[in-house]
């Protein structure tokens, strides 16, 4: 596959995940939240600013130094940039990264809580291990990006973490496999929610994830 084609492919990805998350209605009610695939080393993909009716070549081809390529950017998406340049810069293997206010998750957020892997698909599609709360500095700035570094740094398995006060932020292989695993982490927060109504949420028992590593290792041989 040729460069462009190979970026054009991977802007159809991209827009069609954000599709997906307004299928599966994990979105806010603001539909506000932004998506990122990686080109190479240097550069990515960001949306401009809005995600609802998004296309294409209304996507940005910014640097991971900060600098917008290709392509404009609403002001106000400036700020996000970093939040998605720092979490490329500490995973080399990430390449792709989806912020959103999925509601469930953002009571999580909003509340300081971890979430925890309770669920068959968090365990299944990405997240065998609780979403870290990142603390609060407004979106963008060296206090928020600097938590986020530090947080990844600490937990070096973890595919998202929860922005305090904010919202979600999850990365993965693709912009598919990102989506996934937004949907499993919102189904995931609404149903510790649920849970909490009825005596609380119970943890795997010991040896979960290797109980389904062995199950899906025999169902794909
Ligand atoms: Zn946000």
């Amino acid at each position: 596959m040729t460069e462009t084609s190979e970026a054009e492919s991977r802007a159809q990805q991209l827009v069609e995940a954000a599709r997906q998350l307004f299928v599966a209605g994990v979105m806010s009610h603001s539909g506000h939240a932004n998506l990122s695939v990686r080109l190479d080393a240097d550069r990515f993909l960001l949306t401009p600013g809005f995600v609802r009716g998004l296309e294409a070549h209304q996507l940005a081809t910014v640097g991971l130094d900060g600098q917008v390529l290709e392509g404009e950017l609403r002001s106000v998406s400036a700020e996000i940039i970093t939040m998605h340049s720092v979490v490329y810069r500490a995973r080399p293997q990430v390449g792709a990264i989806i912020h959103t206010h999925s509601p469930a998750a953002t009571a999580f957020a909003v509340a300081h809580r971890p979430l925890p892997c309770r669920t068959e698909p968090m365990l299944r599609f990405g997240q065998p291990e609780e979403v870290p709360v990142v603390p609060w500095g407004p979106r963008g700035s060296d206090v928020s990006v600097r938590g986020i570094a530090d947080v990844l740094e600490r937990r070096p398995t973890t595919a998202a973490v929860l922005l305090a006060n904010h919202g979600l932020l999850v990365f993965g292989p693709d912009a598919a496999a990102t989506a996934h695993l937004v949907v499993a982490i919102e189904e995931s927060a609404e149903a510790e929610i649920a849970a909490a109504a009825i005596g609380g949420a119970v943890d795997f028992p010991a040896g979960a994830l290797e109980a389904v590593r062995e199950s899906i290792a025999r169902v794909a041989s």
